[in-house]
C-alpha cells in the first residue's frame, strides 16, 4: 500500500512494461483521470503496523466484492481509457487466480488502458503464486510492487508479516521469467530495536535481487493498531529520531550509490522505471478511486470510499452512495494542497509551472514562512523551484505543516 499524505489530514490513506513516452511526460491531467486506483481490501492477517482499509478473515465475501466493485465501476456509464491501473490493498494478490482474471476483464471493459500504459499490482510474497502472475502477465502487468519489508526472521516477526526470503525470491524469479518489466521492492526502516547495521543489511539483500524500484518506509506507529498498542504497554521502545534518520540517510547513500535515482521522499528508481501512478498524486493530478476505503480526486473533488467491507458492498449492490467524505476544493486549498504533494518529489514545485495549473504564486501561498524554513536548512529555493533539502525530506510532513 503506497501511503498518500496530504498534509491537511483530509487523507491519510495509507505501486513492463514503462514506456520511454510515459516517463518522459509524467504531466497527468489535471482535472479528469488517467489513473486508476482499484483497491482490493483482503489481507491474511493484520500486520501489526497496518492502518489501511483492509479485511482479514473475510475470504468467503470476495466474489461478492467483485461483484459490487464491478457494478460501482460500471458506473462510470461508458469505458473511460486511462493510461495506469494501479491494483492496491490490501493484498490484490490474495485473490484466486479466477478472481484476478475476472478483476482485469472488469477493468479492461470500463477502464481500458490506452497507449503507453503502466498496469502496477502491490503483492505479498506468500500469496503470489506464478499462475497469478502469469494471469496478471496476460492482460498486461508491467509492474509488481512487492511488500517485502525486511529480509530478516526478527524484524518479520515484529512487524507480524508471514512470509520468508525463500518465496521473496521464487516471486522476484517468477515474475522474471513472465518478462514483468518493473520490479519494485518495500521496505520498512526504523522497526523498534533495529540498529543501522540491521538496517544497511537489509538494503544489501534488497539490491542483490535487482529491482527496478525501491519504496522504503519508516515505521510508523499508528493509533489503535497492534504495534501502537504494544508501544503503549511499553513492550517495544521506538527509535530516536537521530537513529531513524540515520536509516534513512543510509538508504539514501546506499541506493544512489547502486545508481538508483532518488525521486520521491520514499521511492527510489533505475533510470526509466518511476511509477508514473504514483507520480499522479504527487503532481496533485486526477485520478479514480475505486473499492472500499478507495480515494478519488476527480474534477476538484476529493472523495473517499466507505471503509468497511460489509458496509461497502451492501451500499453498491443497492444502489446506495459508496462516498463517505467529499470535498469540493476552493482553488486556494488546491493550490496548498498541490505544493505539498509537489514538495514530495525532489525537483519540489515548479513556479511557472504551479501557476499554471493553481493560478497562484508559491510565495504568495507561503508567505515569510518559506524565507524561513530555506534559513533553518529545510528548504531550497533556487528562484525556479522551490524544494525540500535532504535534511527537510525527512521531516518533510512537519515543514509542510509549517509552511502555510
Ligand atoms: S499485508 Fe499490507 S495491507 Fe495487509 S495487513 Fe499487512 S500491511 Fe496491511
Amino acid at each position: 500500500m503506497i501511503v498518500i499524505t496530504i498534509f491537511d489530514g483530509f487523507f491519510q490513506t495509507g505501486t513492463s512494461r514503462v514506456h520511454s513516452n510515459l516517463q518522459n511526460n509524467p504531466i497527468p491531467n489535471w482535472r479528469q483521470p488517467e489513473a486508476a486506483y482499484i483497491h482490493i481490501p483482503f489481507c491474511a492477517q493484520q500486520c501489526g503496523y497496518c492502518d489501511f482499509a483492509i479485511a482479514t478473515g473475510k475470504d468467503s465475501s470476495r466474489d461478492a466484492y467483485l461483484d459490487a466493485l464491478e457494478k460501482e465501476i460500471s458506473r462510470l456509464g461508458k469505458p473511460h481509457p486511462v493510461r495506469s491501473w494501479f491494483i492496491g490493498g490490501g493484498t490484490p494478490t490474495e485473490l484466486t487466480e479466477s478472481q484476478l482474471e475476472r478483476l482485469c476483464r472488469i477493468l479492461k471493459q470500463w477502464l481500458p488502458l490506452t497507449g503507453e500504459a503502466e498496469f502496477s499490482i502491490e503483492a505479498n510474497p506468500d500469496s503470489t503464486t506464478m499462475e497469478k502472475l502469469a494471469v496478471l502477465s496476460s492482460h498486461g502487468l508491467t509492474r509488481l510492487s512487492l511488500g517485502v519489508q525486511s529480509f530478516q526472521e526478527p524484524v518479520l516477526k515484529l512487524l507480524d508479516r508471514r512470509h520468508d526470503n525463500p518465496q521473496v525470491e521464487r516471486v522476484v524469479e517468477n515474475a522474471r521469467k513472465l518478462k514483468i518489466s518493473s520490479i519494485s521492492i518495500d521496505l520498512i526502516f526504523g522497526s523498534a530495536g533495529q540498529s543501522l547495521e540491521s538496517w544497511k543489511y537489509d538494503l544489501t539483500r534488497g539490491m542483490a535481487l535487482k529491482p527496478d524500484h525501491f519504496s522504503t518506509y519508516g515505521l510508523t506507529y499508528e493509533k489503535g493498531t497492534p504495534l501502537w498498542k504494544k508501544m503503549n504497554r511499553g513492550q517495544i521502545i521506538p527509535l530516536e529520531d537521530n537513529e531513524e534518520l540515520a536509516h534513512y540517510e543510509a538508504a539514501i547513500d546506499m541506493l544512489e550509490a547502486h545508481g538508483m535515482e532518488h525521486y520521491e521522499i520514499s521511492s527510489f528508481a533505475n533510470m526509466g522505471k518511476r511509477c508514473w501512478h504514483n507520480q499522479v498524486y504527487w503532481e496533485n493530478g486526477a485520478y479514480h478511486g475505486f473499492g472500499m476505503g478507495a480515494a478519488r480526486y476527480v474534477d476538484g473533488r476529493r472523495e473517499v470510499n466507505v471503509r468497511n467491507l460489509e458496509s461497502y458492498i451492501q451500499k453498491v449492490l443497492s444502489g446506495q452512495e459508496t462516498t463517505f467524505q467529499s470535498e469540493q476544493l476552493e482553488p486556494r486549498e488546491e493550490a496548498v494542497e498541490t505544493l505539498g504533494l509537489n514538495l514530495r518529489r525532489m525537483q519540489g514545485a515548479n513556479r511557472v509551472r504551479f501557476l499554471k495549473r493553481t493560478g497562484f504564486n508559491i510565495d504568495d501561498i507561503t508567505g515569510p514562512r518559506k524565507d524561513y524554513l530555506v534559513q533553518q536548512g529545510l528548504l531550497k529555493d533556487d528562484g525556479e523551484n522551490l524544494s525540500l533539502t535532504r535534511r527537510g525530506r525527512h521531516l518533510a510532513d512537519w515543514v509542510v505543516t509549517r509552511l502555510f
